[in-house]
């Protein structure tokens, strides 16, 4: 009979541990898994489902509001569940960006919203895009150029997106536009909720550095699509502050997920890859590939830079956790996610170019190419690397922010 506390803990622990050995694919965490293709139909259904498991479980979800779907569980079971969830390298629930939403809702939206649109995405239900960057709009994002007119109770929406991240799995979005051609900047902004099968709405691909030219990057077209006036986000005018509070969640959301166990090595995608990055498997790496005679592992340099990340790791699990509880009480700033998705960003390229050096010339041979180390996934993951200092606010944004706001070093 279970009746202490310590004892209720284990048994949970050995539920959480029965459960993913049911339901994570067969060979997971193993060399032998097989990944399959990001953003393809098999992925995006086996991530949806693992995550509705993972919900069904009580084993996401924490920290947000029962009312809207959340769950609630003491510190304690939430410590030991994601302890086994990082163990056992499980993926990141597959509410992607819908989580930037819940972020977003939780501070702006009206609770008619919160209720109808947080619970399907706690659940995985509903996969979400974010329409904020634009041709001439990345980095001022404030100057984006897409129009919203009112029409009675719906906007009319015109414009163009790009670097859509999940761009053709999307079935809802988020933008920002102008919806005052006359108002000052930042305030003629307005946020919007849109659902990807409305009329006037289209999509389409963008080649990618990984060679890849439909998997995961595209653009979004508005063509007269309508949107109806609840679907705003907050007060007309006011897009850029609602904005912001989705960057907040955004930036330091990558940092607040490693420090949670839920996301599994590089963040390459739910199930789209085997989980690479990690302490654990750059030392086994290190350990199984020869340079000149001698492993990499008995290269001083190779094991100095390696500890360098495991310390960097145990910093940033310590900032994210910090970070986490800011975010949920709404205290979190602008400056520590910038701060965080910069470090975070900036030493997933270190490994990713690590890897690489530890691989040496097998790093030529992309995926598809029979020699290539571990099917190509090391290479594939460098090359992803590079696009994390870039999205989400690039790595120049954050210096620039930490340097003025935190350093309080003039303005260039
Ligand atoms: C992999 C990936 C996924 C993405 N996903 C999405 C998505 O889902 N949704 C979305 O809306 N957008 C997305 N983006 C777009 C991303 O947010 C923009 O690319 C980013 O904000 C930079 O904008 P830009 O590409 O227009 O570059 P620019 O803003 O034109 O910048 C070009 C260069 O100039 C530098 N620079 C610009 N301004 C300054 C300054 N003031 N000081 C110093 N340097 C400066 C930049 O750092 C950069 O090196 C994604 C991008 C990538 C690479």
């Amino acid at each position: 009979m279970v009746s202490s506390e310590p004892e209720k803990l284990e048994a949970l622990r050995e539920e959480v541990r029965a459960f993913l050995r049911e339901n994570l694919p067969q060979k997971w965490g193993t060399p032998a898994y097989e990944p399959l293709e990001a953003g393809s139909e098999e992925q995006i259904a086996l991530s949806k489902s693992f995550t509705k498991k993972l919900y069904d479980a009580g084993y996401t979800a924490f920290g947000i509001p029962a009312a809207y779907g959340g769950i609630e569980r003491p510190p304690q079971e939430i410590a030991v569940i994601r302890e086994e969830l990082r163990r056992q390298g499980t993926p990141f629930p597959f509410v992607g960006l819908g989580r930037l939403v819940v972020d977003t809702l939780l501070q702006w939206g009206t609770e008619e919203q919160k209720k109808r649109f947080i619970p399907p995405i706690l659940r995985g239900e509903v996969y979400w895009i974010e329409g904020f960057s634009e041709p001439n709009a990345g980095s001022d994002l404030a100057g984006v150029q897409t129009t919203a007119v009112r029409d009675g109770d719906e906007w009319i929406i015109n414009g163009q997106k790009c670097w859509t991240s999940g761009w053709d799995y999307g079935e809802w979005g988020f933008f920002l536009c102008r919806t005052d051609v006359n108002a000052p900047r930042h305030r003629n902004l307005s946020f919007f909720l849109f659902d990807c099968s409305t009329p006037g709405f289209s999509r389409r691909p963008l080649r990618q550095m990984t060679g890849e030219a439909h998997a995961q990057y595209g653009e979004l077209f508005f063509d007269d699509m309508r949107v109806p006036h609840e679907n705003m986000i907050g007060e007309e005018g006011r897009g850029w502050y609602v904005a912001m509070t989705t960057l907040i969640a955004e930036r330091g959301g990558g940092q607040v997920s490693a420090a949670s166990g839920e996301t599994g090595g590089m963040g390459l995608g739910l199930f789209g890859a085997r989980t690479i990055g990690g302490v654990d498997s750059l030392i086994e790496l290190a350990k199984k590939t020869k340079h000149y005679g001698q492993t990499a592992w008995d290269d001083s340099s190779f094991r100095g830079r390696i500890a360098q990340i495991a310390i960097e790791n145990e910093a940033m699990r310590a900032y994210g956790m910090r970070l986490g509880k800011m975010i949920m009480s709404g205290s979190a700033s602008g400056n520590e996610a910038s701060m965080a998705k910069l470090t975070w960003t900036e030493q997933g390229k270190r490994r990713g170019d690590m890897v690489c050096e530890i691989i040496g010339a097998y790093s030529q041979l992309m995926r598809g190419d029979s020699r290539a180390v571990d099917g190509g996934d090391l290479v594939y993951g460098m090359l992803m690397t590079r696009g994390t200092t870039i999205f989400m606010g690039t790595s120049e944004i954050c210096r620039n922010i930490l340097a003025e706001r935190i350093l309080g070093l003039p303005r260039q």
